[in-house]
């Protein structure tokens, strides 16, 4: 006989592969369960980037004494009955993989109460069950992972250094906080805490613990409610950016996802504020119906699939540019706050700034390394009566921090909120009083003073009088006087021949003479004369990267290249009225504050700016 029905804990050891990758993984499955148990308080506490021990501690519903063990079997869950349970799930799991995967390659205990009796313990090692007992009755869970993948040295040497590992850790508890403000998590590394929050179900709260209270400052609430969708979350102003999309969290349904066309609806949305290659710190929290979300994909996978997803990209887009609308963004010098309200909280320990914390060290993988396979030496030691102490100085810690938190933010984002104005007071009237290397124009009123970067400022003065101009324009073409032949990639072909048809609907009529070579012998009316070449490359390159034609973008595409071939160069002398007219026309542009590349065009120093400079005021 060559088939044999594989051992139970085989099979979870190889399933591991799949679910279980780095010490990343297990804190996510782990968190993730105590998520599903209803808890409002999650404690992770991880040592040596998990390679060591990962400790998870809820508050959640707690197991009975009759399920613990069975959760440590695969395809054991509570969580699914029937398969149309499938498509009404509301919780993070559903497989009954996690656990068994898990416990296949460490060394585990789990303590859980369901809080009305004692609870129960037991201990693993490679997932056969070594001891089982009684805990103390506090209700929720407490899974220690210990020495993982001590039984698998091959994975083992996969693990970068503790600092990636941990970079992996931050990053998804960072996303699990955001996703879940209602929780209050306190996660802690070689038993430095890296964050804490509060859980008052406060998104703007998490923000500042994660990212800084700095950031926190400058962030623009949204929020927009359809028949399908409800979006909720905070966008940054455009003055910081960061060089990575990681910045951008996409909540669906409280899971967090990645999607690129939300990302991208999101740049859209930024439009031309942002510097070029720079991306945006977002959190937006998207609720729809699940029945329109298959979450049915590979677990490890972050994607989603739903249905009226072009709805949801449009509107995203929407919402973050009305909110620019509606914004001042003059970027400010700093004005750092009052010393008594900086010093009364350091709230945040911060993984995703530049500055790296941890240093970079090699894990070890060496077999006589004693610690990591010495089982009494990593052995976790239970006394219910510490325990319990322990937990409740503890909770009045949580208390005064939860109390100083509060107050601290309150005291530093209250004046933020009523930041919104009319749009024509953005910027009050300025009066030019000179000219700097005939590059910028200094300027001032009763707010301060501004120096304003002329190029700049005309660059987006025409690009709205041209995107205006453009928009206005008929569906007509016009003869091209000598037909302009293109040459196109194998993949760029096929995509102009799919959407033909598309194409002539936006006045451009590709025919095609074989060979991946097209000949244009006509242009749409509105097409910016003299670029038609270089419009019409950016058109394809444009409609094949958003899949879609939007005659709105290929237009101002256009009008951005043509605002910036006919703006006036730095090094140009403008005489007062010059001067105060170009001031005045960009006061009246939708967004006076960034040229259509991203640049800044303002700075402003406010008076009380200028009087701390000259130490007029302390
Ligand atoms: P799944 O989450 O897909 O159901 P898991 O293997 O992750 O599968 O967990 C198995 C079961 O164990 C869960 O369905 C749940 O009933 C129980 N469980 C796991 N972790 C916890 C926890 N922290 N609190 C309460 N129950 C838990
Ligand atoms: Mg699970």
């Amino acid at each position: 006989m060559k088939i044999i029905q594989m051992p139970e804990t085989l099979a979870n050891k190889i399933a591991a592969g799949e679910v279980v990758e780095r010490p990343a993984s297990v804190v996510k499955e782990l968190v993730e369960n105590s998520i599903d148990a209803g808890s409002t308080w999650i404690k992770i506490d991880v040592l040596e980037a998990g390679l060591e021990q990962i400790k998870i501690t809820d508050n959640g519903e707690g197991m009975a004494e009759d399920d613990v063990e069975r959760a440590f079997l695969r395809h054991a869950t509570s969580k699914i009955r029937s398969e149309s349970d499938l498509f009404h799930v509301h919780t993070l799991g559903f497989r009954g993989e996690a656990l068994a995967s898990i416990a296949s390659v460490c060394r585990l205990t789990i303590k859980t109460s369901q809080g009305n009796s004692a609870g129960t313990y037991l201990s693993l090692e490679g997932g056969e069950v070594l001891e089982r007992g009684k805990s103390d009755a506090r209700m929720g869970t407490e899974i220690t992972v210990s020495d993982l993948f001590y039984n698998t040295p091959a994975r083992l040497k996969y693990m970068k250094t503790i600092h990636t590992e941990l970079g992996h850790i931050t990053d998804l508890l960072n996303r699990l906080a955001l996703s879940h403000p209602e929780i209050r998590f306190e996660a802690s590394h070689n038993g430095k805490s890296l964050f804490k929050t509060p859980g008052t179900g406060d998104l703007l709260q998490v923000i500042a613990q994660i990212y800084g209270m700095g950031v926190a400052r400058k962030m623009l609430p949204i929020k927009v409610e359809t028949l399908d969708f409800k979006i909720n979350g905070y966008i940054a102003k455009p003055e910081i950016t960061r060089a990575s999309r990681s910045y951008i969290s996409i909540i669906l349904n409280g899971r967090y996802i990645k999607s690129i066309p939300i990302t991208q609806a999101i740049i859209r949305g930024y439009h031309t504020l942002l510097p070029i290659g720079r991306s945006p710190i977002v959190v937006l929290q998207i609720n729809m119906d699940p029945i329109l979300v298959d979450v049915n994909v590979h677990p490890t996978k972050l994607e989603a699939r739903f249905s009226k997803d072009k709805e949801l990209y449009t509107l995203v887009e929407e919402q973050i540019r009305t909110t620019f609308r509606q914004t001042r963004l003059i970027p400010e010098l700093e004005q750092k706050p009052k010393e008594n309200h900086k010093q009364s909280f350091q709230p945040t320990l911060n993984f995703n700034e530049p500055e790296p914390i941890v240093r970079e060290s090699h894990v070890v993988t060496n077999d006589t390394d004693k610690s990591r396979y010495n089982h009494e030496d990593t052995r976790v030691q239970y006394n219910p009566v510490k325990q319990s102490m322990a937990s409740e100085t503890n909770l009045q810690k949580e208390e005064v921090f939860i109390e100083k938190f509060k107050q601290t933010f309150e005291q530093q984002l209250i004046p933020k909120k009523e930041e919104v104005i009319e749009p024509e007071n953005r910027v009050p009237p300025m009066y030019p009083i000179g000219q700097l290397h005939g590059t910028y124009i200094l300027a001032q009123n009763e707010n301060g003073f501004y120096m304003i970067d002329q190029h700049a400022a005309q660059e987006r003065i025409k690009y709205e009088f041209f995107k205006k101009k453009l928009g206005q324009t008929a569906k007509e073409v016009q003869e091209l006087l000598i037909p302009i032949t293109f040459e196109f990639s194998k993949h760029e072909s096929i995509f102009i021949e799919h959407y033909k048809a598309e194409l002539e609907n936006v006045g451009l009529f590709f025919e095609s003479f074989g060979n991946q070579s097209f000949i244009v012998r006509s242009y749409p009316n509105w097409f910016p004369k003299g670029f038609e070449e270089e419009v019409i490359r950016e058109m394809i390159e444009q409609i094949m990267q958003d899949e879609r034609i939007d005659v709105e973008s290929i237009r101002e595409d256009a009008a951005i290249l043509m605002s910036c071939k006919r703006s006036i160069k730095a090094n140009h002398y403008l005489n007062h009225d010059d001067m105060f007219r170009l001031l005045e026309d960009l006061r009246k542009t939708t967004d006076p504050f960034t040229c259509p590349h991203g640049r800044p065009i303002i700075v402003h120093f406010t008076t009380y700016e200028l009087e701390k400079m000259f130490k007029r005021v302390m």
